[in-house]
């Protein structure tokens, strides 16, 4: 039963440290691939990738 317990608290907490915990909402941020068209000053288009940390404060921007 120790055992078992252990496991769960460690396997609970690699999940925890892989995230980063948002201060305000307290969900774990989940690192995605966010991509936007950029227009470009010669009036074409780029893409632009970033990596954004989402959480609750965020995603309905993100996914929107
Ligand atoms: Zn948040």
């Amino acid at each position: 039963m120790a055992k078992k317990t252990d496991f769960a608290e460690k396997a609970k907490k690699s999940l925890q440290e892989r995230g980063v915990k948002c201060p305000k909402c307290g969900t774990i941020k989940v690192p995605i691939l966010s991509v936007t068209s950029v227009r470009s000053a010669h009036n074409s288009y780029r893409f632009n990738r970033q990596h954004v940390q989402v959480c609750k404060c965020n995603e309905k921007e993100i996914y929107a």
